[in-house]
């Protein structure tokens, strides 16, 4: 039995892999969700036959309310409101790992080593601080508390004292596990410590932040896994932790930026002024889709930068049909995609598949960013920070030295939103009034239907 259980968490883990690998394209993201959830059922079945003592009926219902639960907010869940739901899940997969471990502690199957109390300590610690870091992310991307980063003095020395104090606690009961209140002081000081890293982040920071705290959720396991010596919980455990710091990564570099200055950096604080201290007017040339209809009529190669707005405004079918139209003319259509465009990794992705925009004529920054000097037309659509230009150059803009796409190097550019509001980090866009910019207010949807109907009467 002991090595049917081995080979069958080896299975599961190959299938996790697998699944992962496929979730790398759109095309075959579907069937590695598939894979990856088949390898999770097999653990669970592998795990529940091998452990007699569990109570079958206590699990069966924890496993009806939690599909219950799960089931009702992810169908109810909008797109747009994604990073949160995944926050969400980091913090109660956080909280799980660190439960399991605390039961553990509380209650040990059999005596407990001193490796097997370091580990506990730690999924205790990464657990209760995922949870904590997690619901705070929740909060602020729902607009429930602040998404500006919430900074005092001595701030960082607080939490660095804190960290320091889980550690010495750590090693105090792992030579004295008798100490009960000392793990419950760990758990206490692990959610302050929680709340303390994520409040001083805000701003176009959050979704590194959510990936970081999913790769804890990952770190976490791993540790419950070591608790409980389940290879299954172990491998998934590090999967989670090592794909969370690849994006995580992945992410820093496409804002151009190093870990450490977006969790210490309070980057993202409300800015209403340029490098010069002054507030800046922007004066924007404002369009009816009749007179950009006829902009497009004259252009041949057209570039199309989808946003966050797309994705609210549900534009993507949209899109679609004006992109077919122009290209049936003769044009030359493309779409630009920004690593951080939307609101969470792969956002606008996987809202064009969504319109079976076909993948090849999808672009990412550095594939794209070349073709914008001969581009005739850069169709802005509910794009902001990816697109504005401060990035390049403003060394007080909280978005200073993340690539973006240079739409600016367009002939035209026109960018379509409902009004001169500022996007996700909270800065005014200079683009906007630049020469060749010209802006067609409304609603995405709205614009690009009431553009196709313009363009056909053409
Ligand atoms: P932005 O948030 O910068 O801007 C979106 C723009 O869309 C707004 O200026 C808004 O203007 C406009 N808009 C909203 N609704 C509509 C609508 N119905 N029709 C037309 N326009 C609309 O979006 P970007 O995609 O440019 O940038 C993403 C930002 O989000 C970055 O700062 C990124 O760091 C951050 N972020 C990214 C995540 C990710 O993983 N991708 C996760 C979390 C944050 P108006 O209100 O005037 O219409």
């Amino acid at each position: 039995m002991i090595n049917l259980e081995s080979m069958l968490y080896v299975f599961s883990s190959v299938l996790f892999i697998i699944g992962i690998k496929r979730l790398s394209h759109p095309k075959t993201a579907r069937s590695g969700n598939f894979i990856a959830s088949l390898g999770m059922l097999i653990a669970i079945i592998t795990t529940l036959v091998s452990n007699s003592t569990v109570n079958l009926e206590l699990i069966a219902v924890g496993i009806v309310i939690g599909s219950v639960i799960g089931a009702f907010f992810a169908i109810r869940v909008e797109m747009t409101q994604m990073p949160q739901m995944v926050a969400i899940f980091n913090g109660f997969g956080g909280i799980a790992s660190a439960l399991i471990a605390a039961a553990e502690f509380l209650n040990p199957s059999e005596p407990l080593l001193s490796f097997s109390i370091a580990t506990i300590s730690l999924s205790v610690f990464v657990g209760t601080l995922t949870f904590t870091g997690s619901f705070i992310a929740f909060g602020k991307l729902q607009g429930f508390i602040s998404g500006q980063p919430i900074v005092f003095l001595g701030q960082q020395l607080l939490n660095a004292i804190i960290g320091i104090s889980i550690l010495g606690l750590s090693i105090y009961i792992t030579l004295d596990p008798e100490q009960i209140n000392i793990f419950y002081l760990i758990i206490a000081a692990s959610a302050i410590i929680g709340i303390g890293l994520t409040i001083p982040i805000g701003g176009a920071d959050m979704p590194v932040v959510i990936s970081l705290l999913n790769s804890y959720s990952g770190i976490a396991a791993t540790s419950t896994g070591f608790v409980l010596n389940n290879n299954a919980l172990i491998i998934s455990g590090a999967l989670v932790g090592a794909s969370g710091l690849i994006l995580t990564n992945i992410m820093c570099k496409g804002m151009n930026r190093s870990l450490a200055n977006v969790i210490f950096g309070a980057v993202g604080l409300e800015q209403t002024t340029g490098s010069d201290g002054e507030s800046k007017q922007i004066n924007v040339k404002s369009y009816s889709t009749e007179e950009a209809a006829m902009i497009f009529d004259a252009a041949e190669k057209i570039i199309v930068v989808p946003g966050y707005g797309l994705a609210v405004a549900q534009a993507q079918h949209a899109v679609r049909e004006v992109a077919e139209f122009l290209a049936k003319k003769g044009k030359k259509v493309l779409y630009a995609i920004h690593p951080v465009a939307g609101r969470m990794p792969g956002h606008m992705n996987v809202l064009l598949a969504e319109a079976n925009i076909p993948y090849d004529q999808l672009k990412d920054l550095d594939e794209v960013n070349n073709e914008f000097e001969d581009c005739d037309v850069a169709l802005v659509l509910g794009a902001n920070d990816v697109v504005n230009p401060a990035a390049r150059h403003d060394s007080s803009s909280p978005i200073y030295g993340m690539p973006i796409l240079d739409v600016d190097k367009s002939r035209t550019v026109i960018i379509n939103k409902r009004t001169m509001n500022t996007g996700f980090a909270g800065v005014q866009n200079e683009l906007f009034g630049y020469d060749n910019s010209i802006m067609v207010f409304g609603d995405a949807k709205d614009m690009l239907q009431k553009l196709l109907k313009d363009l056909k009467e053409l």
